[in-house]
């Protein structure tokens, strides 16, 4: 090579950003670690499809490290850890730090609800010899993925004497699923015409649930009692209770291994318990805190993290409030000086839909957590737009931790676009950055992650818990 070449060549590396995968940069210890992690992450995955499941496999992972109730009026001290569960929907947990909390917080922000098919207050019917059950879908579905797939129930029934029963069939061994069978290809002509957005409607996604009719009846109800009669013998329910309750379908499956190299995890609901699960270990696992680390894992971000559990509710100022009054702070100067990592999924580019993506500002599989500066859709609307001085923050708590990471827009310009909770961080004067695990098919029953992904958002979290 001429000097004059090489000089350029030296240039260039001095110069040029090199964006490659994580796996030609990361030693077989971090895999070992990374395969580790994954395993809890794979389980938390199966225990919490729906936010209060998450909400009580949290509790359970705090209580084992040493995490209490937190109880307003309580004293605290550096080191204490505290987690206040929100109405069984969403949870915030703290670990008080060495600084005064005028300092402000390091704030995890993540979401436990995902996309899913809600029962309507009167579901259960029968027609042509079927017992069914009508659903209204939450959060933003592409509805033909949810048909065809086998389905569980997942909830909780408050009854007429004011008692609770949890609903949980289809994800034990051996337990029935339901499903909503697709449309047979060999009588789609009409439909297979229309466009996608149109083909498939709200009001026809109804669960099979049974077909066989109570014994030794006749006329109609019969495939409908029989169903509501199991129920009744399993959990004590009348189709009055349906009316006070909340029973999600969800996909019957349980997490696993994508790839034939293992590389990837695949599951119903990463969006976003990839990033809670990263965020809450992240908590847990941080070694030296200098500042009060906070982790919420709210309810709601689907459609729009609006109402109590939501992350718009006062229940976090007042946590962060009751926490503030331990130490006579204000809650507003603990803001002003707080810290935001909004932890939640981004697209991951997909070779097979390249035209939606701008490929030079994609996340690419295995590159590590992926920090979005802005979301939002067409001119930024509706964005959190962190400032080049966060984002200069952020990278530098990265880069000294060993995070992989990347930064990246959700696709193309104009193609769509998305929000997270973290404009309802930063109104709030906390100074927030979007970052998280990059998904492909999300909001899909089946999203895929990389598991060098995973492992580098909880990396990302510790560290930002670290400071
Ligand atoms: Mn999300
Ligand atoms: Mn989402």
């Amino acid at each position: 090579m001429s000097e004059q070449k090489k000089a350029w060549e030296e240039r260039k590396q001095a110069l040029f950003l090199d964006k490659k995968s994580g796996y030609d940069v990361i030693d077989e210890k971090t895999i070992d670690a990374m395969n580790e992690y994954c395993e809890g992450y794979k389980k938390f995955l199966d225990d919490a499809k729906i936010e209060r499941e998450a909400v009580k496999a949290a509790i359970a992972l705090a209580e084992a490290k040493g995490f209490v109730p937190f109880v307003r009026g309580m004293s605290l001290k550096a080191g204490d850890k505290v987690y206040y569960n929100n109405r069984n929907k969403s949870l915030m947990l703290a670990v008080i730090g060495e600084a005064s909390l005028a300092e402000g917080v390091q704030i995890g922000a993540a979401h436990v609800d995902s996309p899913r098919l809600d029962l309507k207050p009167y579901p259960v019917y029968e027609d042509g010899d079927i017992a069914m059950m009508k659903t209204h879908y939450y959060g933003g579905i592409r509805k033909y993925q949810w048909l065809s797939t086998p389905m569980a129930l997942h909830g909780v029934v408050v009854r007429k004497d004011g008692t609770t029963v949890q609903i949980n069939i289809g994800d034990k061994p051996g337990d029935p699923v339901v499903v909503i069978p697709d449309l047979l290809p060999h009588l789609a002509g009409e439909q297979s015409g229309k466009p996608v957005s149109s083909a498939f409607e709200g009001e026809n996604l109804n669960l099979f649930v049974g077909s066989r009719p109570y014994p030794e009846s006749e006329g109609s109800g019969r495939f409908k009692l029989y169903v509501l009669d199991l129920l009744n013998k399993e959990y004590g329910i009348t189709e009055a209770d349906f009316l006070s309750a909340e029973i999600c379908a969800v996909p019957a499956y349980n997490a696993v291994d994508v790839g034939l190299d293992r590389s990837m995890v695949g599951a119903y609901g990463q969006d976003d318990h990839v990033c809670a699960y990263a965020s809450l270990m992240g908590l847990l696992d941080a070694e030296k805190r200098h500042k009060t680390g906070v982790c919420i894992l709210a309810d709601k971000e689907e459609v729009g993290s609006m109402g109590v559990s939501g992350m718009q509710s006062d229940a976090f100022d007042t946590f962060i409030s009751d926490l503030c009054d331990t130490q006579g702070v204000s809650l507003k100067e603990c803001f002003e000086h707080s810290f935001c990592l909004s932890s939640d999924v981004t697209a991951c580019y997909d070779p097979n839909y390249a035209g939606v993506y701008d490929p030079r500002n994609s996340s690419y599989i295995n590159q590590g957590v992926s920090l979005c500066k802005y979301t939002g859709s067409r001119g930024k609307g509706g964005c959190n737009d962190a400032s080049a001085e966060v984002m200069g923050y952020v990278r530098r708590i990265f880069e000294e931790n060993g995070v992989l990471w990347s930064v990246a827009e959700l696709g193309k310009v104009d193609a769509g676009g998305g929000g997270t909770v973290a404009l309802y961080m930063s109104n709030r004067n906390i100074d927030t950055v979007d970052a998280g695990t990059p998904v492909l098919g999300m909001h899909a029953p089946f999203e895929v992650t990389g598991k060098l992904d995973c492992y580098m958002t909880y990396r990302a979290m510790k560290a930002i818990f670290e400071q």
